[in-house]
């Protein structure tokens, strides 16, 4: 066991990371090592990586250079660094190479050595370089650190096998892999039991969860059967692949009260020649189909996409159908991205690449009209009262408390420390595009 030894960990990307990451801190305190905020008392620093973008993968180098400083004043510090982009070859080859204060570089398939390899390095002092092409044999149940004491992420399906034309995810992530559903409910019931009030379901497409498992259930069975867990009061999920989006899941959102009423749908494009190139597997009619009947049957739902702009080839017209189905379906939120080229993917072999300042002023087109489309959706919202989980001060200011909606907005309310914890009922006062502030209602 380590004695008073220090770990901070920095994590980069989406939520599958930020589960990751709570888990090598879970494996971290296990080991002895608490957690610090102060990059300059730690003695282990990990990082863990996105490559999901080519400015992610450039904010890394970053931090990498800015870390060499920590290493010299303390040369028994650990840097080691895991993550979506140790899974590819090059970028291994470049920290191994020009980063030589890195001391150990692990992959996404085999976060659960990390305490082993920490162990080595302690003991060797030499640098270590782990990954696997794909996870091999059971992979232990690990301990985990939340950040959040009331909600908690519950990884159901691993992986990918859609190959979007520009997505790097299943190089890195591997092909899919559902968690048994008693494995699932089991976890639900045990973070119920330590006070867990809310849990996100994560996966690539969680959609497809066990089309790859003996048994025959899917997504939606899976929630009726965590709907069930007593003391739990919320469920998410994230993400649904829309051609996998089915009625029988609807229906579950609808009938499942603890279910959420938020559906993240990324759509990409409004394109269809583009959404064709990108292998999305739907067409824009199929998807505003979708888009309204959600809307019909549980019309308090929130629904939130994404978009990537400037995809090759796109077209003035092709761009101009993104901004119209924008304006039709009119979506709570929007995460847009400017189309960033991953070696290795179809997309990014392509000659009919569009241009940066064409691809950067699609993006504030597009995002200009969301944000309107936000606000107006927000304020519609005030004079209504709307039940949040209350997590506790927000990042800015400790006097103000935020929770989610059922919706997943954003609201803000004054300081009330009895509250945490509890869903809390509270009146709409006012709103802008990504938050909200409400009154409690006794
Ligand atoms: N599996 C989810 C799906 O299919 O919607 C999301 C995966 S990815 C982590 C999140 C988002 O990143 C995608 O929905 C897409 O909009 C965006 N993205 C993926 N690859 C990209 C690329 N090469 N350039 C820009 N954005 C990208
Ligand atoms: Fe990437 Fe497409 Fe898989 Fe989502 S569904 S992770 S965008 S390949």
């Amino acid at each position: 066991m380590s004695k008073n030894k220090k770990y901070h960990i920095i994590t980069y990307g989406c939520q599958m990371n930020e589960h990751d990451s709570e888990k090598l801190a879970g494996m971290l305190e296990s080991l002895g090592y608490n957690n610090t905020e102060q990059l300059e008392n730690a003695d282990i620093i990990l990082l863990n990586t996105c490559t999901i973008r080519e400015n992610a993968e450039l904010k890394v180098f970053g931090k990498l250079g800015q870390l060499k400083e920590y290493k010299r004043k303390n040369p028994d510090l650990i840097i080691g660094i895991g993550g979506c982009m140790m899974q590819l070859e090059e970028p291994v080859e470049e920290i191994y190479k020009k980063y030589r204060h890195v001391d150990l570089i692990f992959g996404t398939h085999n976060i659960h050595q990390v305490p082993e390899l920490i162990q080595k390095i302690e003991k060797n002092r030499k640098r270590v370089v782990e990954v696997w092409d794909q996870e091999e044999g059971l992979i232990p149940d690990l301990p985990s650190q939340r950040e959040s004491e009331y909600s908690a992420w519950i990884s159901i399906i691993q992986g990918c096998n859609n190959f979007c034309t520009y997505c790097i995810v299943p190089y890195v992530r591997g092909r899919e892999r559902s968690r048994p559903l008693e494995a699932i409910v089991n976890e639900a019931e045990k973070l119920a039991a330590e006070g867990v009030k809310e849990i996100t379901l994560l996966g690539q497409n969680v959609n497809s969860y066990g089309n790859d498992l003996e048994e025959k259930i899917d997504f939606p069975l899976l929630l009726e059967e965590l709907n069930k867990v007593e003391a739990l009061k919320r469920i998410r999920f994230m993400t649904s692949h829309p051609r996998d989006f089915s009625h029988k899941l609807l229906m579950a959102i609808k009938n499942l009260t603890k279910v959420a009423e938020h559906i993240h749908l990324p759509i990409q494009s409004g394109s269809n020649k583009i959404l064709k190139e990108m292998n999305r597997g739907y067409c824009r009619e199929y998807y505003i189909k979708t888009v309204k009947e959600i809307q019909n049957k549980v019309p308090e739902a929130a629904i939130s996409t994404d978009f990537i702009v400037g995809f090759p080839g796109e077209s003035d017209e092709d761009f101009e159908q993104t901004l119209d189905l924008v304006k039709e379906l009119r979506f709570d939120m929007a995460y847009t991205f400017i189309y960033s080229p991953r070696s290795g993917t179809p997309a990014a072999r392509r000659e009919d690449q569009i241009a940066e300042e064409v691809k950067k002023e699609r993006l504030n087109r597009l995002m200009e009209i969301q944000n309107k489309i936000s606000y107006e959706k927000n304020q519609k919202l005030i004079g209504k009262t709307q039940k949040i989980l209350l997590t506790g001060p927000s990042n800015r200011d400790q006097e103000v408390y935020e929770g989610r909606t059922r919706s997943n907005k954003i609201c803000f309310i004054d300081k009330r420390p009895d509250l945490i914890g509890e869903i809390v009922k509270v009146k709409i006062d006012s709103a802008k595009s990504w938050t909200l502030q409400g009154t409690v209602v006794e």
